[in-house]
């Protein structure tokens, strides 16, 4: 046997007798921990040394995709040190400070030293941290055109299409949905500025999550039993400023965070 990857191989090594020494209510659930990273063979007492010895190097984890983005992350971070800060604010529309890079997200200010640590009054997760780096990083600086396309419209957009519907477009539209007035003042607090657009909508609003890749949200309420609809645009540039993966992670951050807004204030 050359690797353990799944956790009934993990299972038929144990001893079976489910009795709970590992803190885990039985063996099953125990090798499904070793699998997640969560346990190691040597917590199970009635295990011979010979046993964990053979097999502990073998066993392949698995991570998930939140823990994949971390590790990202750190890659990333380890990037940052390679760019010359002063020669990049111009093309981020960023501003240099010391050796810092202070870039505007949602008008907020988030601060970028040259290790890769990202500073801000605003929470800071994974899902905003790796765009903003990458941002740093890939950026061609290209000024946006005015010009808007759907997410599917980007040219490598129908590969994260799927998940961007489950993870940013339905959850934005639920919040949305529920919690309309809060929706459209938390669009102001984030330094959204309306927008006249050719679609018709109650709400349309231009939002800049990183300089050079804004998005315009446009929204109509439910009305004479039509469904509400919410169409995202983006800057037929955005692919130029930002992966498409980052530009999907980053929606996943801004809902993130108005779930958060709307449940402390809805
Ligand atoms: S301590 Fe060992 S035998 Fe007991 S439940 Fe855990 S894995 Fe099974």
């Amino acid at each position: 046997m050359t690797q353990l990857n799944n956790p009934l191989e993990i299972y038929k090594l144990l001893p079976k007798l489910n009795c709970r020494q590992c803190q885990v209510a039985t063996c099953l659930a125990f090798a499904a921990a070793i699998i997640k990273g969560q346990k190691r063979l040597n917590e199970c007492p009635h295990l011979e040394r010979t046993i964990i010895d053979k097999f502990e190097g073998k066993i392949v984890k698995q991570i998930t995709y939140e823990q994949q983005l971390e590790k990202f992350l750190e890659q990333l971070k380890r990037k940052i040190p390679a760019i010359d800060f002063s020669l990049s604010a111009e093309r981020l529309g960023a501003t240099l400070s010391g050796n810092k890079l202070t870039i505007k997200c949602l008008s907020k200010n988030y601060t970028v030293d040259h290790e890769g640590n990202i500073a801000s009054d605003c929470h800071i997760n994974v899902w905003v941290a790796i765009p903003l780096l990458n941002y740093i990083i890939s950026s061609a600086g290209s000024n946006v055109s005015g010009k808007w396309v759907s997410f599917r419209e980007l040219k490598n957009g129908m590969k994260f299409n799927p998940l961007y519907e489950q993870r940013f477009e339905k959850p934005l539209k639920q919040i949305i949905d529920n919690h309309i007035d809060l929706f459209e003042y938390i669009l102001y607090v984030f330094g959204g500025k309306p927008k006249d657009t050719s679609f018709i909508a109650d709400i349309s609003f231009i939002l800049h999550p990183l300089p050079k890749v804004p998005i315009l949200i446009c929204y109509s309420k439910l009305e004479n039993n039509f469904e509400s609809k919410l169409n995202v645009f983006y800057d037929t540039t955005a692919e130029d400023n930002l992966s498409i993966e980052s530009i999907y992670l980053l929606g996943v951050g801004l809902v993130t965070m108005f779930e958060k807004i709307t449940l402390r204030h809805g």
